[in-house]
């Protein structure tokens, strides 16, 4: 059965996200194709399921194979003419849409709250995202290539280009800033694009996508389709017609698109995967600050963020006294735990079931194993997805918790005798996305920048800072290429050579 849009009853935030105003929104859950909102050809759906209450909050289209093709044809016919429009034309586009999601804000913010748990109280995804997208706005007028006169006889040259037809592949923690990370330079370059969200938070992408049908986007440079990974994604990602596709999510799923794209064209591939981030903290750093830096981190979407700092390593002098401190901080930082639509509420529940019982399942063996449990306790099954702060002291060095990425509000912490065992812990992952390092000494925080394996540092400071005027990016498993920043622009070119003669 398809359903299209449906009207949902919200304690809207009267676009401040304060949530106190009742408002009903009529949800769109249908494809985004050629500038239209359609249904499946199939008419398959799925259901979404609210991680609060265990009830539908939406029944959503779900893409198959065909529906991949009509988006991917339209966004062929519309890209000569969008890469023909001038980069002024563009940022003006991108500005409206920027201007329409400020105007928007509650709506985003009830959306997240009914499809992943996300409070509206906190949510800030659209300053984030639309600090993106007014990043890149601007941007169309800087993509050049360069002129060489060292041969006598000829000038050389590169010209950038875009793609044509790409794609994106989304996950669903900050669905927002995905979007505008994946929308805002793709399309400033000059290419159309075709973006699968999540099947976790589906709505969001919709919402964007009226927002941009009422900017004045041209049909066909934007479709957004929702959709399962088999098969709405693995049909985008072997699609032959996709000439660049970047994807976000698990490095589990990345290597699949990556292998799908190998198989089908051998179209570009960007990948920005999981995280297992440490952060080290020396003895001679403000404890006080490590620690806020360090809940927060763990804290911030319920511990389910690429970046965060999953892995904290102490120097043994400070250990005892940065453990009382940090828990405490962790307390603070999550608040009042309850239902996302309510403005006191300053924690949710994780995403949905199969993320509850993945954390579960971490917990479960930790304890197995004698972990010991320094903060919080395996989560008993319950009405709502909810999750405690966890935090596990010194658990053994192969373990699971300290190498696999968990995903949600877990942390391990880790003492430490020698800087030397710090860089060498640090950096025995096999992720390298984002590493921090507290110290008030300028020499060991550059060695430590340095030394680390990822494409994210922080000096006293940790994730999820990072600004978007500079590449963030994975190391080792973690991912490939760059986004954010002029690398984050380059990936959407392509890039030719020109030689001419001047005899
Ligand atoms: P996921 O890998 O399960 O799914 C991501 C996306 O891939 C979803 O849209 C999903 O439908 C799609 N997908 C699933 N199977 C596919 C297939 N075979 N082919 C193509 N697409 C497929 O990840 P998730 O659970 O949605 O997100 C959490 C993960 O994302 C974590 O690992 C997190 O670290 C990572 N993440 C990374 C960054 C970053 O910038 N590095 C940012 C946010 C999240």
């Amino acid at each position: 059965m398809e359903s299209f849009s449906s009207t949902y009853l919200a304690a809207d935030a009267d676009n401040d996200n304060s949530g106190t105003r009742p408002r009903s929104y009529n949800i769109e859950t249908r494809h985004f194709i050629d500038g239209e909102f359609q249904g499946s050809k199939s008419c398959l759906t799925f259901d979404l399921i609210n991680p609060t209450t265990g009830e539908r909050s939406a029944e959503v289209s779900a893409a198959q194979a065909e529906d991949v093709d009509l988006a991917v044809v339209a966004a062929g016919r519309a890209s000569t003419s969008w890469a023909k429009r001038s980069a002024s034309d563009r940022r003006a586009m991108m500005l409206r849409i920027c201007d329409l999601i400020d105007q928007n804000v509650g709506e985003f913010a009830y959306l997240e709250a009914i499809s992943m748990g996300k409070p509206v109280a906190n949510y800030v995804d659209h300053i984030i995202g639309t600090s993106i997208l007014r990043y890149y706005a601007g941007k169309g007028h800087d993509i050049r290539g360069f002129t060489s006169l060292t041969t006598d006889t000829h000038l050389n040259m590169t010209l950038k280009q875009p793609y044509g037809v790409t794609a994106a592949i989304i996950p669903w923690n900050v669905s927002l800033i995905m979007l505008c990370m994946k929308i805002g330079p793709s399309l400033i370059a000059g290419n159309t694009l075709v973006l699968k969200s999540s099947e976790k938070s589906p709505l969001t992408s919709l919402l964007f996508a009226r927002l941009a049908k009422q900017a004045g986007l041209p049909a066909g440079v934007l479709n957004i389709l929702s959709g399962l990974g088999l098969p709405c994604g693995d049909s985008l990602a072997r699609h032959m017609d996709v000439r660049k596709i970047s994807f976000t999510g698990s490095a589990r799923t990345g290597m699949l698109v990556q292998r799908a794209a190998a198989e089908s064209n051998l179209k570009d591939c960007t990948l920005e995967l999981g995280g297992k981030s440490p952060l080290v903290v020396l003895e001679d750093s403000d404890l006080e600050k490590a620690a806020q830096a360090a809940a927060f981190s763990i804290m911030f979407n319920s511990g389910q963020i690429c970046m965060a700092s999953t892995r904290v390593y102490v120097q043994r002098p400070v250990a005892d006294q940065f453990l009382t401190l940090y828990k405490e901080k962790i307390l603070q930082v999550r608040g009042r735990v309850g239902d996302p639509l309510d403005p006191q509420t300053t924690s949710g529940p994780v995403a949905d079931r199969q993320q509850f019982n993945s954390i579960k399942s971490f917990l479960g063996e930790a304890k197995k194993q004698g972990c010991s449990f320094s903060l919080g306790d395996v989560p008993l099954e319950q009405r709502g997805c909810f999750v405690d702060p966890v935090i596990i002291w010194d658990p053994p060095k192969n373990s699971d918790i300290v190498k696999k990425e968990v995903f949600g509000p877990v942390v391990c912490v880790i003492p430490f005798d020698s800087e030397d065992e710090a860089i060498e812990q640090a950096n025995d992952s096999d992720f390298g996305l984002y590493a921090s390092v507290f110290t008030r000494d300028i020499n060991r925080a550059i060695r430590f920048a340095k030394e680390f394996e990822a494409g994210t540092i922080g000096i006293n400071t940790t994730s999820p800072y990072h600004c978007e005027n500079l590449p963030i990016g994975g190391m080792k498993s973690s991912g490939t290429g760059r986004e954010l920043g002029l690398e984050g622009l380059d990936i959407w070119t392509e890039t030719k050579s020109v030689f001419m003669d001047l005899s």
